[in-house]
């Protein structure tokens, strides 16, 4: 028997010389030498071989063909050493066409970047590219190595349904309606949340699964409508187990891709993160720690100052690389992300401050200001004052803006962020927003703040974690509530009467009351991970068939519009489209 082919393409090398082989593939590049000669680069997933064909053929970009022939040393001079394959080629070559194919919709080694729509339009040909080629598989390594890691540390790979109810992850779920239950829906997961905790009642001890999560949220370059997150759940494990567990993971991961193991990740408590670094995803491959000056500014005269909280961050140098035009702009972006202002001063060749607001400030103030934030001469100092968590936020935001390096500079820093609050917020009508989930475990020494109301409850801290790379958010955990009633008060603090508890959540309270392990766990979003690995800003670089930005599908047109007749069998009528509608 024949075989298709003998070899890749792009693994012949000069130890194969004399051999004859068939190669099949793509015609990537094609170069006529007059009537009868041509030389075929052909193309497949390992790269390309140069072939030499003697005969007329009518070969164009991208007609699939399989190529035999005898390989056989490149003459004297014609060596490519930028190619692998670049000591060799195929002589007396015998071409069949496979497949012709229509000139590609865009030329695969465009140097000007291709509309990303057409990109999707034809993400079949745009797959073939080297760019997608090299980062699906870094995305393979990726998924296989978190496998083997789990699996040595004892976790089993346990599936979990896609048709389920609500999972509370805060996002908006997505709902299918069901045929032979009119008017009820399913939900979509937004993560395997409740079913990994009921595995971890059921015994299973250690789960975990690459599982698909759906969240009807709105898209950014870090975000889809569904995502695969590396989730697992341990039983008899706390926070400290969970984090060695995931660490674990990652660094196999990184070593997988890399050939090294990472750094050891580090670790701060949420308020460090904020105070020092205004964001609970500190990116640290950078300096611009936010400098407290509430102290210093205390009783002062400066209008500007009299607030809850002041902070500074010290762009080095700034003041001789920033004009006046430049530090307009940055005061225009404060104040786009909430700020009343900017205050800035430049420190001038003999340590004293140049700044509007100088005339405001005591002398005292002034001679302070400088060391404080560890001033030298031709530094900018920027300052952010308002409600503590304002300041936090907005000169979190002025820090990435001044010095975020591009995601391929820097190395890959981890941390952990722990001791997240347990609420995030207050809505409209006073009541507290989880900020992780429900389910989340508040610290031991905490919990007796739950009967409290309102703003106090905001102090109450949790036992949530993040893991942080380079300034992104790979994922969140927690220790679980297995207590009913340590539940029930979570759920009345978030304004869940007992009634809706047991409505919506009755299931897992009910599983609690049959013998429910401590138990924790952790989620991390797998095309984060590779993005960063594979050098790219842009999670729809690692996904095969990812969505627009407004979640369309421009390959196959989804989200389509369905017949009368399957609404009907649904039980479903529409309403006429919102800007037709009155
Ligand atoms: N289910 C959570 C999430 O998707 C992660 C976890 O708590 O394990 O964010």
């Amino acid at each position: 028997m024949s075989k298709m082919r003998t070899d890749y393409c792009g693994e012949l090398r000069a130890d194969d010389i004399g051999r004859e082989v068939s190669v099949c593939g793509w015609v990537d590049r094609r170069r006529e030498h007059g009537e009868n000669l041509a030389f075929i680069d052909l193309r497949d997933r390992t790269g390309v071989i140069q072939c030499v064909v003697d005969e007329r053929h009518d070969l164009r970009s991208e007609y699939v063909v399989r190529i035999s022939g005898t390989v056989r040393p490149r003459p004297e001079g014609t060596v490519n050493p930028k190619l692998d394959t670049g000591e060799v080629e195929i002589g007396d070559c015998q071409v069949e066409v496979l497949s012709a194919a229509e000139p590609p919709p865009f030329p695969l080694h465009s140097r000007t970047e291709v509309d990303e729509n057409v990109r999707l339009r034809y993400r079949y040909v745009d797959l073939r590219g080297e760019r997608l080629q090299r980062n699906l598989a870094l995305r393979a390594t990726v998924n296989s190595a978190i496998r083997r890691s789990m699996e040595a540390q004892r976790f089993t790979e346990i599936e979990t349904p896609m048709l389920v109810a609500s999972t509370p992850e805060g996002a908006r779920d997505f709902v299918v309606p069901s045929r032979l239950h009119p008017g009820r829906f399913y939900a979509l997961p937004q993560s395997p949340q409740i079913f990994k905790q009921l595995c971890m009642v059921g015994g299973l001890d250690r789960y975990y699964q690459i599982a698909r999560c759906l969240r009807d949220e709105d898209l950014r370059a870090d975000r889809q409508f569904e995502f695969m997150q590396l989730d697992a759940e341990a039983s008899f494990a706390g926070q400290d187990e969970v984090m060695a567990f995931i660490t674990e993971a990652v660094a196999a991961a990184v070593k997988a891709v890399t050939g090294n193991r990472p750094d050891e990740p580090i670790f701060m408590t949420w308020t460090d993160a904020m105070e020092r670094f205004g964001s609970d995803k500190p990116d640290v491959r950078f300096g611009l720690e936010l400098v407290e000056l509430t102290e210093l500014f205390e009783g002062t005269e400066a209008k500007v100052f009299q607030v809850e909280c002041v902070k500074g961050i010290n762009h080095k140098g700034g003041s001789e690389s920033l004009g006046r035009n430049a530090i307009d702009e940055l005061t225009r972006k404060c104040q786009q992300w909430g700020a009343k202002g900017l205050a800035w001063f430049r420190v001038g060749d003999d340590g004293t401050l140049d700044g509007a607001l100088t005339k405001f400030m005591s002398e005292q103030e002034q001679a302070a200001l400088g060391p404080a934030m560890g001033a030298e001469p031709g530094d900018l100092l920027l300052l952010i004052a308002d409600r503590r968590s304002k300041v936090r936020d907005i000169l979190g935001l002025l820090r990435l803006e001044l010095g975020r390096p591009p995601v391929t500079e820097g190395g890959l820093h981890f941390v952990w962020v722990t001791e997240f609050p347990l609420f995030e917020s207050i809505d409209d009508q006073g009541r507290p927003i989880a900020a992780h989930h429900p389910f989340t475990m508040p610290h031991a020494d905490d919990v007796g703040l739950l009967d409290g109301s309102g703003e106090d409850l905001l102090a109450v801290r949790s036992q949530a974690y993040d893991l942080v790379l380079n300034g992104w958010e790979l994922g969140s955990g927690s220790v679980r509530i297995h207590r009913p009633d340590i539940q029930r008060a979570v759920f009345r603090a978030l304004g869940i009467s007992d009634d809706e508890a047991e409505t919506r959540f009755g299931f897992l309270l009910d599983a609690f009351r049959y013998g429910a392990p401590p138990h924790a766990g952790f989620a991390f979003g797998i095309d984060r991970l590779v993005a960063i690995l594979a050098g790219e800003e842009n999670i729809r670089e690692v996904i095969a068939f990812p969505k627009t930005q407004s979640g369309a599908d421009p390959l196959s047109n989804s989200p389509t519009p369905i017949a009368d007749r399957h609404l009907d069998e649904l039980g479903l009528r529409l309403l006429p489209p919102p800007a037709a509608a009155g």
